[in-house]
């Protein structure tokens, strides 16, 4: 919008740089690309180049593959970032345009609305105590999954599916151990198979996240996050391997149910981006990229609406379909994927068997590496040919393996 020429205020509840989202997340080449198209360099927000070729992805002690990034937006590989230097690249950015004003430490707290019920501005207070009101044609709540402009506007959950929500706690550590197979380094996912999994990021400034998730039904922490968090560690030998001579050294971020919804996108002089519009488990690393594609898309509407080319309700109405198609199917696959992968414990035959067949087979990889990156449309991603052909070549293989034959997937020693 700025480059557009359109007047934004944007207003920030924190002070720049320095807060903290609750996110600790990877950067896949879709983001990069959507991050290139505003102007923002790679260096800044991955300064000290924490590239990776891709992830392990470990069954418990079954076997593990690797699902390496393809090469599609000319990279070939994903970022682990620190959220403070991303999101003070995308602050700082912003003064490029003289158009764009910007205000920390003002937290938006109720709706103005005109005599026919339309938004058209808000009411908030500095960090200070000293209330202030600006007004707006519209007003964009890009304020995160708990969004005050959602609620304030009354904003309908159009479609939740609670099912498949997850606990997940994260803090960052010092001194983890790499992860390094197949002469590459890499982003360690560790399933237990058993409705819990870890995940290790490593980030800037030498730190790196070290997440653990569980089933929402199976959260349980008498103790407190922080046992829980530690001892939900120690059940993984092979992150806690990893983390032997590591010191952690934030406290815990995270939260006990993370939801999976759409919301209404837009309503009368309002309109929702980001996690205040739609919601899903960060199992996928999705969430920065469907944000700048649902900014994206909102911009160029709200655009055409103030140069006259639309009227309100027409721009708002192609908001709505576009952004909603651009995630949706994403957002179902990943469902699927939390479905199979953290809602179902696989017997031991089948986890050697059928699963193995499929997450190590090189096309299911190549084609999971182009949905992560949204290079193919989510829906049918895994067709059945895909899955019949993984299977039957995996089934093969072990009928014609032979004694000492190379089997990359199996799990180095403990
Ligand atoms: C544990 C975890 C891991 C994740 N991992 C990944 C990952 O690997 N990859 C990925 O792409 N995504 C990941 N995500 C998801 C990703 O963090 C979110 O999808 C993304 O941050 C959404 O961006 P947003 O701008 O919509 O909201 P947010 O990042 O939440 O930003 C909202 C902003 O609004 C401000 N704000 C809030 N209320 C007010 C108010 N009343 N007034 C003024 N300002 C306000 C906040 O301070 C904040 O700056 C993860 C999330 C979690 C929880």
């Amino acid at each position: 919008m700025g480059a557009a020429g359109l007047e934004v205020l944007i207003l920030e509840k924190d002070t720049l740089p320095g807060r903290s989202v609750v996110s600790c997340p990877l950067l896949l080449s879709s983001g990069m690309q959507l991050l290139d198209e505003i102007g923002i360099e790679e260096s800044i927000y991955a300064p000290d180049n924490t590239r990776f070729a891709g992830v392990a992805l470990e069954m418990s002690e079954y076997f593990r593959t690797f699902v390496e990034i393809p090469d599609v937006y000319g990279r070939h590989f994903l970022y682990g970032i620190d959220r403070q230097v991303l999101d003070e690249a995308l602050w700082k950015n912003l003064d490029r345009f003289s158009n764009v004003t910007q205000l920390e430490n003002f937290s938006v707290r109720e709706l103005q609305k005109n005599e026919e019920g339309r938004v058209n501005g808000v009411i908030g207070m500095f960090k200070g105590g000293e209330s202030q009101a600006f007004s707006a044609n519209c007003v964009i709540g890009a304020d995160g999954r708990h969004s005050i402009v959602a609620r304030k506007a009354n904003a309908v959950v159009t479609e939740e599916v609670t099912q498949y929500n997850t606990a997940v706690y994260y803090a960052y550590w010092e001194g983890v151990e790499p992860y390094k197979a197949l002469e590459k380094e890499w982003v360690q996912i560790h399933s237990g198979c058993n409705g819990f999994s870890a995940v290790v990021i490593p980030a800037s400034k030498g730190l790196t996240g070290v997440l653990a998730q569980c089933r929402h039904d199976y959260f349980d922490a008498p103790a407190g996050v922080d046992e829980w968090y530690h001892s939900t560690l120690q059940s993984f030998p092979r992150v806690l391997g990893r983390l032997k001579n590591a010191r952690q050294v934030t406290a815990l971020s995270g939260m006990k149910n993370v939801g999976n919804l759409f919301r209404q996108a837009s309503g009368k002089g309002w309109a929702l981006a980001g996690d205040a519009y739609h919601q899903k488990d960060s199992y996928d690393a999705q969430g920065i990229y469907d944000a700048l594609l649902g900014a994206k898309i909102l911009a160029s509407q709200l655009t055409d609406w103030k140069e006259g080319k639309k009227s309100w309700d027409m721009a708002m109405e192609s908001y709505n379909s576009e952004v909603h198609d651009a995630l949706h199917p994403m957002f179902m696959s990943t469902l699927d994927r939390l479905k199979r992968e953290m809602f179902s414990s696989p017997s031991p035959k089948m986890a050697n068997g059928l699963l193995r067949w499929v997450l190590t087979n090189k096309k299911y990889r190549e084609r999971f590496g182009l949905l992560a990156t949204r290079s193919i449309p989510p829906k049918n991603w895994a067709s059945p040919a895909v899955m019949i052909s993984a299977i039957l070549s995996g089934a093969v293989s072990d009928i014609r393996r032979k004694r000492n034959q190379e089997e990359w997937w199996k799990l180095p020693a403990l």
